[in-house]
């Protein structure tokens, strides 16, 4: 099926990602918020950021100009009716993610696909809130995505192997690779990921090591390009949490219990670089561990 029109819901840190990535890659995009502050700031990002490709020589001015041009922007989710694909990546939260589908679903053409971004949500849930889980996909991008290479696509119970090629050419269009996972809870990389950060988290609150220990340990240690605690503040603490809820409710292991430390963070409010403070403060020019 061909795709031309993408909506996306959702215009926080992914969403903003992925309208970047479609833009240029010469869709048109329609994206959409309940809240407009989101909505302004994620086209600030995306100008940012294309700005920053233009400087690196990777796109030209003319690029970045056609790709902002391409991105429209609405506070009404039934805007987003005509779109051949929709991506939904608003807040990770269940409940959400079914009230964005059930108010779309009417509006749909026939073929249009739909997919979430969720990190961690059982795919084929989401799908049965929906009148077509055969057209119904994970397409889980990582962050920062106009940077990070993989997306993983995700086929629910039901999806049909045309939706799944189709998703498979959209992310080959966008010069991505894509990895196929099968719908269990956190798909692939979060499933190795979020309890490895965790575990950092029990290994600061256990007083093994301090933020700058554990981070260098990891950076050097394992030549992981960021540490666990600075990649679990640029993910946002209340995801990590979510994504462990999900791990230890899906698969019923108590290996999978989130850190109590990393619950008393999100409890704060401290969320990470999005609230300017979690295992590192952001206030000032450097960060600063906050234990
Ligand atoms: P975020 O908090 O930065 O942005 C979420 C946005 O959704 C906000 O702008 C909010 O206003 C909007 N929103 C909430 N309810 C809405 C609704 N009903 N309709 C439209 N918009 C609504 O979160 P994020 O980090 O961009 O995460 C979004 C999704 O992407 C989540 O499912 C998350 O699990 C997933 N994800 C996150 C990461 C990451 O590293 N942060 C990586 C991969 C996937």
């Amino acid at each position: 099926m061909a795709i031309e029109k993408v909506g996306i819901v959702g215009a926080g840190q992914m969403g903003n990602g992925i309208a970047h990535v479609f833009a240029l890659a010469g869709y048109d995009v329609l994206l959409n918020d309940i809240s407009q502050d989101s909505i302004d700031k994620a086209l600030k990002t995306v100008a940012k950021n294309l700005d920053r490709q233009v400087s690196k020589g990777k796109i030209t001015e003319a690029d970045k100009d056609a790709a902002l041009g391409r991105i429209g922007t609405t506070l009404t989710l039934t805007d987003l009716g005509p779109c051949d694909l929709i991506i939904e990546a608003a807040t990770e939260k269940e409940a959400v993610k079914h009230q964005i589908f059930k108010t779309l679903v009417p509006h749909l053409k026939p073929d249009t696909i739909l997919a979430s971004n969720t990190s961690s949500i059982s795919i084929t849930r989401l799908a049965t809130g929906t009148d077509r889980p055969e057209k119904f996909m994970g397409v889980h991008f990582m962050n920062p995505v106009p940077v990070m290479q993989l997306v993983e696509l995700i086929r629910g119970i039901a999806t049909d192997e045309p939706t799944y090629q189709t998703m498979l050419a959209v992310v080959e269009k966008l010069g991505k690779t894509a990895a196929s996972a099968e719908d269990f809870p956190a798909f692939i990389v979060n499933r190795v990921l979020i309890p490895m950060i965790n575990e950092a988290v029990y290994v600061l609150y256990e007083g093994v090591g301090n933020v700058t220990s554990i981070d260098t340990a990891l950076k050097l240690g394992a030549n992981h390009p960021m540490g666990p605690l600075e990649l679990a503040d640029f993910i946002g603490l209340d995801t990590c949490l979510a994504i462990m809820n999900v791990l230890y409710d899906g698969l019923a292991d108590s290996k999978y219990r989130p850190c109590p430390l990393l619950t008393k963070y999100v409890e704060a409010g401290w969320l990470g670089r999005k609230t300017g403070r979690g295992f590192y403060d952001y206030s000032g020019e450097t960060p600063v561990p906050t234990r």
